[in-house]
């Protein structure tokens, strides 16, 4: 089968998504996710055409869809609050046009936290946001993603996304991604991954599927915590990790490694060329670190 996997990758503002393409291309990747900043703020540069093109050309040329690339708004933006919604809706529909000048389709986004508005305000703080954003033009699809239900965070039960998409009047341009350790946080069983998958179908409807995030998680089902662990060597294990990577029915849905560095003698690394080893072998590899140091030196 054809497997689309790929990990978080950095976006600089000197090579940006080239730098990027040439990242994910070193790990064996045939997609990548990358936030166009620093995550945890709202600082952003203008997108270079030029390198936007030798990124596209890159991508065809090494047969990266660009269909399957996502972009992740930054978490900072926080629609279920009042507090700065104004300013958080002007920078999600400029994050939005930044997307669409990549040619990117997809955008992963954190519904928010109420903080302390409840679930119901936050709820509909949200909607409306997004109805602010999205026009009939919009050429990006909003990806919701499954939280931890860590805090106050809206989006840990299927029925809460649900209540979202329903509440966006513009329907195709909104979808869900789907990350392993959130919902194993949140208290879905991912031993019985086929049950959660069928109840996700129910509830939201596969076909509103589009990004799949692939963790392990450091913590036990229901923790409500989000701490992700490397692929194999968290609560949610190798085997159940491939059995949702190689499901037929998400064999279409890229697959985004968001794994930890890993802490080794000559600094932190990143582990995704030799995850997405494990990964394309269906073999879990029990000496990661010292690979990946070997792979750097
Ligand atoms: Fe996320
Ligand atoms: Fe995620
Ligand atoms: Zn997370």
């Amino acid at each position: 089968m054809n497997l689309i996997i790929g990990s978080h990758v950095s976006f600089n503002k000197d090579k940006q998504m080239l730098g990027s393409v040439i990242e994910a291309l070193s790990y064996g990747s045939n997609t990548f996710m990358f936030y166009t900043g620093a995550p945890q703020n709202t600082n952003r540069s203008a997108i270079c055409s030029n390198l936007t093109d030798l990124a596209h050309n890159l991508m065809l040329n090494e047969n990266i869809n660009i269909d399957d690339v996502v972009v992740h708004a930054p978490y900072i933006i926080n629609l279920a609050n009042d507090k700065n919604f104004d300013f958080n809706v002007k920078f999600l529909k400029e994050e939005i046009e930044r997307v669409e000048a990549l040619g990117v389709k997809k955008l992963v986004l954190h519904p928010g936290s109420h903080v302390n508005l409840g679930l119901e305000k936050g709820t509909s703080n949200i909607i409306k946001a997004l109805n602010e954003c999205l026009t009939s033009k919009t050429n990006v699809i909003v990806c919701l993603e499954t939280m931890a239900g860590k805090g106050s965070e809206i989006g840990y039960r299927f029925e809460q996304l649900k209540e979202i998409l329903d509440g966006v009047k513009l329907k195709d341009k909104v979808g869900v991604c789907l990350d392993t350790c959130h919902i194993n946080d949140a208290g879905y069983d991912l031993n019985n991954f086929d049950e959660v998958l069928d109840e996700f179908d129910k509830i939201i409807g596969l076909d509103k599927l589009l990004v799949l995030h692939i963790n392990d998680s450091k913590n036990i089902k229901g923790a409500r915590k989000d701490r992700h662990e490397n692929i194999g060597y968290g609560t949610i294990g190798f085997d159940n990790l491939i059995k949702i990577i190689y499901n037929e029915k998400l064999k279409d849905v890229p697959k985004i490694l968001e794994t930890p560095y890993v802490d080794t003698p000559i600094g932190k690394l990143a582990p995704y060329k030799r995850e997405i080893m494990m990964i394309k072998d269906k073999k879990f590899n029990d000496n990661l670190v010292n690979d990946i140091v070997s792979d750097n030196k």
